[in-house]
């Protein structure tokens, strides 16, 4: 992928697994297919799921903020995809958060008008993706290590991807939809998470995520949050 391209993708697992008809024309495996056998191609072992942990600094390297398609040949999210390995995936994007990529530039276009370029749309993809790892994991429930990992060690890092899912998501539908999964999904997280939302976006929470919540919370006081 060139580095003057604006929209990059980025592959640290290739390849994946059909698991429903939405799955009978995936593009990615029809591609992979192609190159099977080709020696020294990404895609010598054809639609295969294999790790790439040599591609897994490559956002690094990129000196321009880009739009990012996180892993557009495969899923992180399959299931023989190490827990460990996904975690390493999204703190790259948590690297890039913190690094000059990140960082809001100006440029100009073909017409010489100048137009804002920011880094930060391929971290929101990031951050969906693992915000949808993290919801996944905490529907495992009380007793998961990840899950004690998440909510009792009180790691701010993940916690920081659902609020930031939350700070992005303009539309109420699709903000309660995510809140009521989250509810639903159980952990002790989901308190944190709902509180949050309800302090920063306290207008678009429907009255039934609210009372949700309300039934839902067990350490976290919603008086603490700031009023709606
Ligand atoms: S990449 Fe997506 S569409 Fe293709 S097999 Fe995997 S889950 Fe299905």
């Amino acid at each position: 992928m060139s580095d003057h391209s604006k929209i990059a993708t980025w592959n640290p697992v290739r390849g994946c697994t059909k698991i429903s008809p939405g799955c009978k024309h995936c593009y990615a495996e029809t591609f992979a297919e192609r190159f099977r056998g080709v020696l020294g191609h990404p895609y010598e072992r054809g639609f295969d799921l294999r790790l790439v942990p040599e591609k897994l600094n490559e956002p690094l390297l990129w000196s321009r903020p880009k739009t990012v398609f996180v892993n557009s040949m495969s899923d992180v999210f399959h299931s023989d995809v190490p827990d460990e390995y996904i975690e390493a995936v999204a703190k790259v994007m948590q690297a890039i958060q913190a690094s000059r990529l990140f960082r809001r530039e100006v440029e100009r276009d073909v017409l010489g008008k100048e137009q804002p370029v920011t880094g930060f749309r391929h971290e929101l993809i990031g951050k969906f993706l693992a915000a949808r790892h993290v919801r996944h994991i905490i529907g495992q429930g009380a007793g998961s290590a990840t899950v004690d990992y998440i909510t009792l060690s009180g790691d701010e890092l993940w916690l920081d991807m659902f609020y930031f899912v939350i700070d992005e998501t303009v539309s109420s539908a699709l903000l309660n939809r995510f809140l009521k999964e989250i509810l639903a999904a159980g952990g002790l997280a989901r308190e944190r998470i709902a509180a949050y939302a309800i302090g920063t976006k306290g207008a678009q929470v429907a009255t039934d995520v609210r009372v949700a919540y309300e039934k839902a919370k067990l350490g976290e006081d919603l008086a603490l949050t700031p009023a709606a």
